[in-house]
């Protein structure tokens, strides 16, 4: 595959767009510009990868759109050098973009072959910063805790209790929250120890987050 002067002009007119629909984070939309995200989809759709839409990357999944992804990113309110945790490696794009804003990234995925693809694509392009598991999301990573920002991409049908407890003080939690077609966006700051605020924002649509692991 070849990222060609047709694509990186797709991307400008998608970073447009973007920004047309209000993402403003500049640091985001330069990550969006340079990521060849057709590397990250099914072949079958190559030049289509630079419209905002969500595409299928097998097991019944679909790479969130960039808009989805954009705005995720911009609420986790990203610091160079955050350890984040990712629930939902999916395609690894959304990890390519935190890997770009310097956040030392931890992904989880249920589903084994979506897991090793997107660990082949992300060491393809070199993410040194980026630690792909093949696991449970809902069980989070006991052992590399705690994460300055959680971000969960798949629809939680509730808000899990081992994720809190591995968020620092301070940290966020960005999270899809409810079941059915529609899910809100929320985001959880841990005050103190015992202390979360919760803001809600729009509405999104995200594939569930389930149970269990599937080889
Ligand atoms: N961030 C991804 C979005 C993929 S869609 C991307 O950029 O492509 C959401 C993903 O979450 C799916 O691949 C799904 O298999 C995964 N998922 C759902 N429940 C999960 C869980 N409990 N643990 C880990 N991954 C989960």
């Amino acid at each position: 595959m070849q990222d060609t002067f047709r694509h990186q002009g797709l991307r400008k007119r998608l970073v447009q767009e973007l920004r047309g629909e209000g993402i403003q984070n500049e640091k985001i939309l330069k990550a969006i510009e340079k990521i060849p995200r057709h590397f990250y989809i099914e072949t079958v759709f190559g030049d289509d990868a630079y419209e905002n839409k969500p595409f299928p990357i097998g097991r019944g999944q679909t790479i969130s759109n960039p808009y989805t992804v954009a705005y995720q990113t911009e609420l986790l309110d990203l610091q160079e050098g955050d350890k984040v945790l990712e629930i939902g490696t999916g395609s690894g794009y959304q990890s390519a973009v935190l890997a770009e804003l310097g956040a030392d990234v931890y992904t989880i995925e249920r589903h084994q072959p979506l897991s090793n693809k997107a660990k082949k694509i992300l060491n393809h392009f070199g993410y040194s910063n980026v630690k792909t598991f093949y696991g449970d999301g809902f069980k989070g990573l006991p052992a590399d805790a705690p994460f300055d920002k959680i971000l969960i991409t798949a629809a939680a049908p509730e808000i899990p209790k081992e994720l809190l407890k591995q968020l620092k003080v301070n940290g966020i939690m960005v999270i899809p929250f409810g079941e059915g077609d529609t899910q809100k966006m929320i985001r959880i700051k841990r005050l103190d120890n015992n202390e979360f605020e919760k803001e809600t924002f729009s509405t999104f649509t995200f594939v569930p987050m389930l149970k269990g692991v599937v080889d």
